[in-house]
């Protein structure tokens, strides 16, 4: 039996970061919104060790878009959370890493508004700052950097709104460079950088699933990024970083389980 609310509380929606993957990195308020929901629309980064806090008896949904057709899920998304919200129940809408980061949390929240829907929205730890501490990187090292960029690699081929990332400029800018969604586009990616003016030997690490069992990192250069990719046989999720703060990571070359020995 699910809880409805009280007929007086607005509905509302919860935008929930659910963290990097470790359910020990998430906010309490993450988690007592989790255990509150009555019906959880969830992401496909979103690890099955935080879904399985979610209460017996809410309804999961699935709302991954991993090659689907973004338009049309996105859309059903905002629906289906209107729906369920105006009939009074606890939804909650979980997001890996924060919800604001990449996770197209702000259309979600313009789509509830219009709707008439409050909308919480429930900081999470991104990918982009945990998977290089995982492995002892701090983005923004006051030695090293002045500051931190974070860029997707994805790019923009499905003219919808926004911009593409200026690699040149972000290769000019000092700045340490952590870029989301950028395997499948690393050869573009790192030859856009070289052409700005990033040398090849600026320091890079791609970390991989970052806080899960399948963790894994490199640590290499730029300019031997795409092949140590290929070599280390890394595969999405992962966070790549430019910039010199790579320089004190503490280890080369992991997996998870090496990762636990050492820390
Ligand atoms: N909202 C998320 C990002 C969503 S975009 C956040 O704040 O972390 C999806 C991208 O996030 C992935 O392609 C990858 O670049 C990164 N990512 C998410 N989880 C990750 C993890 N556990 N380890 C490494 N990268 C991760």
């Amino acid at each position: 039996m699910m809880n409805q609310r009280q007929h007086s509380q607005p509905p509302c929606v919860s935008l929930v970061g659910a963290g990097p993957g470790d359910p020990d990195l998430l906010t309490l308020r993450a988690l007592r919104r989790i255990e509150a929901a009555d019906v959880v629309l969830s992401d496909d980064l979103v690890d099955a060790r935080v879904l399985a806090l979610i209460k017996p008896g809410a309804r999961l949904i699935h709302v991954g878009k991993r090659g689907g057709c973004v338009s049309t899920e996105q859309r059903f998304i905002h629906e289906l959370m209107i729906r369920e919200a105006t009939a009074g129940l606890n939804v909650l809408r979980l997001k890996g890493g924060d919800p604001f980061v990449f996770g197209r949390g702000g259309e979600e929240m313009d789509a509830l508004r219009a709707a008439g829907i409050a909308v919480e929205v429930v900081s999470g730890i991104t990918a982009g700052i945990a998977a290089p501490a995982s492995i002892g990187i701090p983005v923004t090292d006051r030695r090293h950097a002045p500051g931190v960029a974070f860029v997707t690699g994805h790019g923009r081929e499905d003219g919808g709104a926004g911009v593409n990332p200026d690699w040149h400029a972000l290769a000019r800018s000092g700045l340490t460079l952590v870029i989301y969604m950028g395997l499948a586009r690393v050869e573009q990616l790192v030859a856009a950088l070289r052409a700005g003016g990033l040398a090849a030997d600026t320091p890079a690490a791609a970390i991989a699933a970052a806080h899960t069992p399948q963790q894994r990192a490199t640590i290499c250069s730029l300019g031997t990024l795409a092949a140590q990719l290929h070599s280390e046989r890394i595969t999405s999720p992962a966070v790549l970083v430019f910039g010199t703060v790579v320089s004190l990571a503490y280890v080369q070359s992991l997996d998870y389980r090496e990762f636990v020995r050492y820390a």
